[in-house]
C-alpha cells in the first residue's frame, strides 16, 4: 500500500511531499562493521553488499571516515533487502554488528556497541569465548566469535580482514550463499587490481571463515509492522559545537594512549640487544626509552606499531607479536 505524507525542507522550508513505500514482509538486514584502518571494513562492506546483490537482493554499501590514518576507528555499513531501500544514513540498530578488532571492545570513544539491542547479532574477531566476550563486555542479544586474524594470517599471510570479515557477516545473514560470497570476493578483489594469487588466497580464506562462523537464526524484526516500512527520516541537525571535536584541555595528548592502533607489537630480545640505540633513535613516536645500562624499553600504551624500530634494528632483534593486550 503506497501513502503519501508532507515534509518540511530544513533548507528552504517548503513543505514537500514525500511517497511512503510500505513494503510488508521484506527482508531486511542492517550490518555494521567496526574496524581500524588498514583492515579492510571498507572493502568488506563493499564483498556483502556485491554477495547481496549477485543473490538477487537490494543493497547499499558504503562507509564512514574519520582522521583517515591507519589504526583509527572506522566504520561501514551494508543494508540488503528483498525491495528497494528508500532508507539512507548510517545504521543505528544493526541486525548484524561485525567487530573486526577486539580491542575497540574497550575503547570507548569506538563505542561498538551502541545501538545494538536483543535482536542484534555481534560477531567478534577474537581467540576467546562466546561467553567470555559476552559476559566481560555486557553485549547484549546473541554473540558469534570467530578468530579470523588467523584464518588471514595463516591463508593470506597478512592482517587484512576484508573477505574474511565480510564471510562472517554473509554467513550470519542467513541468505547470502558461499557461492554468493566468492563470486563477490572475486569480483571486488579484481576491481581493485589484487593479483589473482592473492585473490585466490582470499577466496580460500573467505570459505574457510564462512564454514567456521556458526549459523545463527535471524533476529526477530526489532520494529513494529508499522515501522517497518521503507520511508524517508527526517535528520535533526545539530549545532556545530555539538558535532565537532572538542578540546577540553591544552597539552593533553600525554593523555590519549595510542597503543591500542596496533595489530602487532614490536618485543625486544634484551639478550642479544648491543644497546647500540638505532631503535630509541628512530621511533618516530618516541616510545623507547633506555634504562640505566641503556636498554631499550617500549611503552606499550603508545606504541602505534609502525616496526620503524625493527627495520632499522642491526642486530634484528626486535620482532612482531600478534596484539591481544586488550584483554
Ligand atoms: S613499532 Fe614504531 S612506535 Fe612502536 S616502538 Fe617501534 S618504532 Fe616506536
Ligand atoms: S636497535 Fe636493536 S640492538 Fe640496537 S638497541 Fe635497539 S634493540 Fe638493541
Amino acid at each position: 500500500m503506497d501513502d503519501v505524507d508532507k515534509f518540511t525542507c530544513p533548507c528552504c522550508s517548503y513543505i514537500v511531499k514525500i511517497l511512503m513505500v510500505q513494503n510488508k514482509n521484506t527482508i531486511l538486514k542492517n550490518i555494521r562493521f567496526h574496524g581500524r584502518g588498514g583492515q579492510g571494513m571498507k572493502t568488506a562492506s563493499r564483498i556483502v553488499g556485491t554477495a547481496s546483490f549477485i543473490g538477487g537482493y537490494f543493497a547499499q554499501d558504503f562507509p564512514v571516515y574519520g582522521a583517515e590514518r591507519r589504526g583509527a576507528p572506522i566504520i561501514a555499513f551494508t543494508r540488503l533487502s528483498d525491495n528497494p531501500i528508500l532508507e539512507r544514513g548510517i545504521i543505528v540498530n544493526p541486525d548484524i554488528n561485525i567487530i573486526a578488532d577486539e580491542t575497540l571492545l574497550k575503547d570507548s570513544a569506538a563505542n561498538v556497541l551502541q545501538g545494538t539491542w536483543d535482536g542484534t547479532i555481534t560477531f567478534v574477531n577474537t581467540h576467546y569465548t562466546a561467553s567470555h566476550v559476552k559476559d566481560t563486555y555486557q553485549v547484549s542479544g546473541k554473540i558469534a566469535v570467530v578468530d579470523i586474524t588467523d584464518i588471514a594470517l595463516k591463508i593470506i599471510n597478512k592482517p587484512v580482514l576484508s573477505s574474511v570479515a565480510a564471510a562472517s557477516a554473509c554467513k550470519l545473514t542467513g541468505i547470502i550463499s558461499r557461492d554468493y560470497l566468492q563470486e563477490a570476493v572475486i569480483k571486488e578483489l579484481t576491481d581493485i587490481n589484487l593479483k589473482k594469487e592473492v585473490i585466490d588466497k582470499n577466496v580460500q580464506a573467505a570459505l574457510t571463515c564462512f564454514d567456521n562462523t556458526p549459523s545463527i537464526s535471524s533476529p526477530d524484526l526489532k520494529f513494529s509492522e508499522e515501522e517497518n516500512e521503507n520511508k524517508v527520516v527526517q535528520l535533526e541537525y545539530a549545532d556545530a559545537r555539538v558535532g565537532s571535536a572538542r578540546v577540553y584541555e591544552s597539552g593533553n595528548t600525554i593523555m590519549k594512549k595510542t597503543g591500542n592502533w596496533r595489530f602487532f607489537k614490536p618485543v625486544i630480545d634484551h639478550d642479544r640487544c648491543s644497546r647500540c640505540r638505532a631503535c630509541f633513535v628512530h621511533c618516530p613516536h618516541s616510545c623507547i626509552s633506555l634504562d640505566e645500562s641503556g636498554y631499550p624499553h617500549i611503552d606499550y600504551d603508545n606504541c602505534k606499531g609502525c616496526f620503524t624500530c625493527m627495520d632499522e634494528c642491526p642486530k634484528k632483534v626486535i620482532t612482531k607479536e600478534r596484539e591481544v593486550r586488550a584483554w
